[in-house]
């Protein structure tokens, strides 16, 4: 008979709010599906919380953390190392543990890099506009420059938030990178390959919106990408294949970004195909 260990492994999220944050589905499904005697919780955590929750979190041996609004930035002078691309980006998503040590990663970036890689499209030499200037974009355009990409347009409403994404790629990436403000049915440039929806437009409920693009600017040379998960086949993406582009949806970036965690806490390579039938079914997309 083998020894009885009711001890679980504990990760989860840290954030405010958190009721809706999907990752726990596909998280349980993956240790479910591996035996893995391990738990994800949601846990609400005010932001003057923060530092009494690292705290707890090293008090109870957790073995890591996902970080969500409005944690991403905060939680950095609490952690004992940041990856280099998470320092880059400037904002972590996930902490995993090595001995006493925190360490700081961000995979929202490298999720969309391996749905790219899944896509059968390499980053290097790519000419991409990106639409937006938060969070995911700075993530997402921090790995495309680091894997190569040739050149970036950010394309944002605040222009002193597009602009500070630019300075960072061009002075701390090998990429190059030009400002563009937002005018109405912006025109993408001819000979762009690969244009990305970094902003929330078109997020459940507002199903029937999409970025301001003249879509006649498209092309079939060209991938159209989008962050958005829910829905994952956006208004965006139909629009873009009705001129013919190939289109990627965001939720690939999302089951990846999940996987990498995983991975980084498990050491497991994570059941992939098992978490992405989880999460559709939760957020009930086709
Ligand atoms: P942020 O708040 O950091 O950034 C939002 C960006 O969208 C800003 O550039 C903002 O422009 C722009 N924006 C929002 N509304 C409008 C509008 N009406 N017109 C023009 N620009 C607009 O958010 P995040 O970057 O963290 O998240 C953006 C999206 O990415 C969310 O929908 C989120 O769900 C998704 N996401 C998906 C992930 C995945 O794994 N698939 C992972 C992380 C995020 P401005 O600067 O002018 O305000």
């Amino acid at each position: 008979m083998s020894q009885t260990n009711y001890q679980s492994e504990l990760v989860g999220v840290f954030g405010d709010p958190i009721a809706e944050n999907p990752t726990i589905v596909m998280l349980e499904a993956a240790f479910k599906h591996l035996k893995l005697n391990w738990r994800y919780l949601n846990i609400q955590v005010h932001a003057s919380d923060l530092a009494n929750a690292i705290t707890g979190l090293r008090a109870f041996n957790m073995q890591g953390i996902n970080l969500t609004i409005p944690h991403k930035v905060a939680v950095l002078e609490f952690l004992d190392e940041v990856a280099p691309d998470a320092a880059l980006i400037g904002a972590v998503n996930t902490v995993r543990r090595e001995g006493s040590k925190l360490i700081g990663e961000n995979t929202d970036g490298k999720g969309f890099m391996r749905a790219l890689s899944e896509a059968g499209v390499d980053a290097a030499g790519q000419r991409v506009v990106v639409l937006g200037a938060g969070g995911a974009a700075r993530a997402i355009t921090v790995e495309l420059a680091l894997a190569g990409a040739a050149h970036i347009d950010v394309v944002n409403r605040s222009q002193a938030r597009g602009e500070t994404l630019v300075a960072l790629l061009n002075d701390r990436t090998p990429v190059r990178s030009a400002y563009v403000p937002w005018t109405p049915k912006y025109r993408i440039p001819g000979g762009s390959t690969l244009i990305i929806n970094a902003t929330s437009i078109g997020l459940y409920p507002n199903v029937t919106e999409q970025p301001d693009i003249d879509f006649s600017s498209l092309s079939s040379d060209m991938l159209v990408c989008d962050v958005i998960p829910n829905p994952a086949d956006t208004l965006f993406l139909k629009s873009a294949r009705q001129q013919g582009a190939r289109t990627l949806d965001g939720l690939g970036m999302l089951v990846y970004q999940g996987a990498i965690a995983f991975k980084l806490w498990t050491g497991h390579d994570a059941p992939v195909a098992v978490m992405h039938a989880a999460l559709k079914d939760a957020l009930r997309v086709a």
